[in-house]
């Protein structure tokens, strides 16, 4: 049995009232993988009766703060439950991307008057999660002195993902992060911008498919990536919205290259053949902006198969 659970729908790091941010849940016979820990994603787990003594693997799609903001509490609220008949469980496992291989100059537009950490001033998903455990150091030092708690040795394991960069005019082969025989979550780089790398995901269940687009514009690896899934959870952004309020210029053309827009992402989950595409990561994120009849109206449109608009809780049994 596979279901699916959206935890967070929102894009973008500001937080809005009445949307989570973006993080979602996929449940294979009792095992809780959870793709992006954004804002609010452990009181959702919490919220969807997910147990945190079941969560095995958290993947992340890129290291904005609006997609692992809170893994540090996904990581240390259930730490002390991660224990079973007296034998402590096996670590949780973060997958994410490596370091990319330089800091982004970033373009003429863009003048850097600061730079964070110039020692390592992009790391990847190891480096995140060994400087989240250092930063912990004196809760997972010392709460145990006055609580039992499993040994903080044994609470996480992160694993940077290398996705081969495809040769020119060749397809992509996507990186195998996870393989069970039981679930094989496979991943490819996407477009977001500068931030390099970032990836999609495929969960291949018993039960069926769900592929995971991501912080991406519309692309062709992803399309490929997603091919004949059952659901495709997408990302999804209303430029013209942001025009009406606002964003212009520059600013709107920098918007265009980081995300999939709603008049482009029906086409995406046609040409991907998948049976549903389920709308997430909002932008504008603000639930009164847009309602989720309009959502899902225009995103539809060009897709043959059926559109949902995404909202915090909402849950789909996989075919099985
Ligand atoms: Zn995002």
């Amino acid at each position: 049995m596979t279901e699916l659970v959206l935890l967070g729908t929102a894009g973008a790091p500001l937080p809005v009232a009445g949307r989570a941010g973006i993080s979602t849940a996929l449940v294979v016979d009792g095992r809780v993988f959870v793709i992006d820990c954004g804002r609010g994603a452990p009181s959702a787990f919490a919220e969807a009766g997910l147990d945190f003594s079941r969560l095995e693997a958290v993947f992340l799609t890129h290291l904005h703060a609006d997609h692992v903001g809170d893994l540090p509490g996904m990581l240390l609220y259930g730490w002390g439950v991660r224990v079973r008949d007296d034998r402590q469980l096996a670590p949780i496992r973060v997958y994410g991307p490596s370091r990319p291989e330089a800091l982004p100059s970033g373009d003429d537009r863009f003048h850097r008057q600061t730079t964070i950490h110039p020692e390592l001033p992009a790391p990847g998903t190891a480096d995140l999660v060994k400087h989240l455990l250092a930063g912990y150091a004196y809760h997972l030092n010392v709460m145990p002195l006055d609580a039992s708690m499993p040994d903080a040795g044994a609470l996480v394991r992160a694993t940077d993902i290398a996705v081969p960069r495809p040769a020119d005019d060749t397809p992509p082969v996507p990186a195998v992060v996870f393989d069970d025989g039981i679930v094989r979550v496979s991943a490819v780089a996407v477009t977001h911008g500068h931030a390099v790398p970032a990836l999609a995901y495929r969960f291949d269940t018993p039960d069926g498919a769900v592929a995971f687009s991501g912080d991406t514009t519309v692309n062709e690896d992803l399309i490929s990536l997603a091919q004949g899934a059952d659901i495709l959870v997408h990302q999804v952004a209303d430029l013209d919205y942001l025009k009406r309020h606002g964003t212009d210029g520059p600013e709107l053309a920098r918007m265009a290259a980081l995300h999939t827009d709603v008049t482009q992402v029906g086409g995406v989950a046609e040409r991907a053949g998948v049976r549903e595409l389920i709308l997430s990561h909002y932008l504008p994120a603000d639930p009164a902006a847009i309602s989720e009849a309009d959502w899902a109206r225009r995103a539809g449109r060009g897709f043959s198969g059926t559109t949902t608009a995404g909202r915090d809780g909402l849950r789909r049994m996989l075919p099985g």
